[in-house]
This record gives structure tokens, C-alpha cells and sequence, in this order.
């Protein structure tokens, strides 16, 4: 078996991307198994040994709403937050943001959505209305030196109101950057995106005046979609990508095993592709197949099936 593409170097892509390590948390919330905290401490270490740059570390929402995340606290004191170069945390309002300046974070996420049935559904707000509660969330980052990315999710579908009109998609991502996100990911949350519509909402980002280095994509593979729309992402200039390694996490909106872009299967394209990761990818399969057997379930990934 070949354990690395042969590299065909297409002009005008980025030499480097970076690579946001989604797994600790989108992963793991959304697996069944709830994992102890020294091994999810063990799995964030050894994706940073891997040559990982970012690495999304856990959640502080509160326990009773995310129970595999309830040991937030005491993960955040087990990881060295030094590891790598970013290694925020999810944080959904004041509560959150409080905790993670008293754990010495350096980089927040928030998590808004695209559609107003997600917004009320998730975040008890109206699509417009999510905006006054993240104000003070991100101007009290901001005011702290921290760096805040920005979520957006439902970008491509939602599964209550159908398709979301790119027009949608755009006008909320630009309140999240002008609250002052540094970075926004654009989430497929249910996977359903085919490319010329990933280059639709980018272009509708590039109309609206928005740098493509402020743009991450957050891709699933529900429909078997995810690397084809993050090609498509990195030709339009995208250079950071969500990946979550092994796929870890179903996807909580539809019965399916498959979710999250999975890390080994980006690596192997981008590697035959010239364009550098700084990821091991052996190494990070090695990882993946070590995690798998604590959870009780082979990865989805298919690259880390095929370099088993
Ligand atoms: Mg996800």
C-alpha cells in the first residue's frame, strides 16, 4: 500500500493552509461515549505531536446541556495551552467568557447561525437578536487581548428551513466580523453544499468586501460532499479548513455516522496537492486508531481505514 500521494502541484493554490483541529470538541460533543478527561487531555497532546496548529480544545457551555463536555474546566487545566498556536474554546455567553479569562485562554469561539429557526432553536434568540448577545462577549475578548473566530452555521441548509438564501448567509457572517470575530467559519452544519454553491457564498463574501483570509470553511460529509467543497474552498483562496480527526462526531441533524471533514482525508489531498499542513499524517492516523479503540468505533475517516 502507498502511504503518500504522489505530489502534482496545480499553479496559483497557497503553499501552506492551516488546519483547525475540530475533534476535542465538535467531535467529541457529538459522539455518544462520553470520554474521561485525561484522555481527551492524552488525544489534544498527541494531535499537537502530530504538527497540528490549531487545535479547538473544548466547550465551557454549561454541563447540563453538553454532558460529554461537562469536565471543560478541568480539561483546560490539563492541556498545556501552549502546545500549539491556537487552542481556543467554544464559549456561549458571559459565563463562558468569564471562565476562560480565569483559565488563561488566548483565543475564544462563538457559535451564530445563518437561519433564524437554528438561531431560535439553538441559541434562544431571533437571527437578528443573536447579535446584542454576543456584543459583550466578544467586545469583553477583545477588550482582554483574546482572539475571537466566529461560527456561523446553517450556511448551505438548514434542516427546518431548506435552502438559505446566500444573501442570508453573507449579511449575518459581516455582523460577526463588524462585532470584531477575527476569523469566520462557514459551516455546512448538515452537510448538504455542492461546490458551485461554496463558490457562491465565497464570491458573496468577496462582493461584499470581505478579505478571503477571514473566511474558514467548516465542511461535512454527510453527502459525500466535504473535500470537493474544500478544493473548491482553496482554489477561491481559503486557507484555513475545519477537520475533525477520524471524522469524529455524527452529524446531530441527520441519522447518519458521518460528519464532520475528517482530518487524514484533507491532509492526503492537500499533501498530493503541494500544499503544506506541517501534519504527520501516519502520525495523526496513529492517533485517530488510538482514539478509535477508547471509543469503541472504527474512524470514518477513509484515508486512516486505508493507512491502518
Ligand atoms: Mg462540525
Amino acid at each position: 500500500m502507498k502511504r503518500v500521494p504522489q505530489v502534482v502541484r496545480p499553479p496559483d493554490l497557497p503553499e501552506r493552509v492551516t488546519i483547525y483541529e475540530v475533534g476535542p470538541r465538535d467531535g467529541l460533543q457529538n459522539e455518544s461515549t462520553v470520554v474521561p478527561v485525561e484522555v481527551k487531555a492524552d488525544f489534544i497532546s498527541r494531535l499537537a505531536a502530530v504538527g497540528l496548529q490549531a487545535i479547538e480544545v473544548t466547550s465551557f457551555v454549561h454541563p447540563a446541556w453538553v454532558p460529554q463536555l461537562a469536565d471543560a474546566g478541568e480539561l483546560v487545566e490539563a492541556v498545556d495551552l501552549d502546545a500549539v498556536p491556537r487552542m481556543p474554546v467554544l464559549v456561549p455567553n458571559q459565563r463562558g467568557l468569564d471562565r476562560a479569562l480565569e483559565a488563561g485562554v488566548r483565543e475564544i469561539a462563538i457559535f451564530g447561525s445563518a437561519t433564524e429557526a437554528f438561531a431560535q432553536r439553538n441559541l434562544n434568540r431571533s437571527l437578528d437578536g443573536q447579535f446584542a448577545m454576543f456584543e459583550p462577549v466578544v467586545t469583553g475578548a477583545r477588550d482582554a487581548g483574546l482572539r475571537v473566530r466566529g461560527y456561523l452555521s446553517m450556511c448551505f441548509g438548514d434542516p427546518w428551513e431548506g435552502d438559505v438564501p446566500v444573501a442570508q448567509v453573507v449579511s449575518t457572517g459581516r455582523q460577526l466580523l463588524e462585532l470584531g470575530c477575527s476569523e469566520l467559519s462557514l459551516g455546512d452544519t448538515i452537510g448538504v453544499g455542492t461546490p458551485g454553491h461554496v463558490e457562491a457564498v465565497i464570491g458573496g463574501f468577496a462582493d461584499a468586501g470581505v478579505p478571503v483570509e477571514q473566511l474558514a470553511v467548516h465542511f461535512h460529509d454527510t453527502f459525500g460532499q466535504a473535500l470537493s467543497n474544500a478544493l473548491t474552498a482553496l482554489r477561491l483562496g481559503v486557507t484555513t479548513f475545519d477537520a475533525s480527526a477520524g471524522g469524529l462526531g455524527g452529524c446531530p441533524y441527520a441519522e447518519s455516522a458521518t460528519g464532520n471533514l475528517a482530518t487524514e482525508d484533507l491532509v492526503w489531498q492537500l499533501a498530493g496537492l503541494g500544499v503544506e499542513t506541517g501534519v504527520d499524517l501516519q502520525a495523526l492516523v496513529a492517533t485517530t486508531w488510538w482514539m478509535a479503540e477508547r471509543i469503541g468505533k472504527p474512524p470514518a475517516s477513509r484515508v486512516a481505514t486505508a493507512l491502518r
